[in-house]
């Protein structure tokens, strides 16, 4: 295996699919690497794939942080489990 910088090895496509996981586990899923842009550039296929992806970790994204927070009735809920279970054991050593 050579380590040369100057010119980029093409990729293949599954070279460049085994790095997609990498790539969006990163978080942004934006490709830094001169290979892989390279292989976009030449590779409709690729360039698809990683469209899907990306949409699909925006769709992600936006599940996983709500604009607002669904907290409020979830901890509601939660106290009022709480509340019900420490209801059922009556208070140790209150005067
Ligand atoms: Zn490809």
């Amino acid at each position: 295996m050579t380590l040369k910088n100057s010119s980029p090895i093409p990729l293949s496509c599954a070279e460049f699919q085994e790095q997609l996981p990498d790539l969006f586990a990163a978080g942004s899923g934006a490709i830094h690497d001169p290979q892989l842009t390279e292989h976009l550039k030449t590779c409709e296929n690729c360039s698809a794939l990683v469209r899907d992806l990306q949409y699909i970790a925006d769709q992600a994204k936006q599940l996983l942080q709500p604009t607002h927070e669904p907290s409020d009735s979830v901890w509601k809920k939660i106290q009022e489990g709480l509340a019900a279970d420490s209801s059922l054991v009556p208070e140790p050593s209150k005067n």
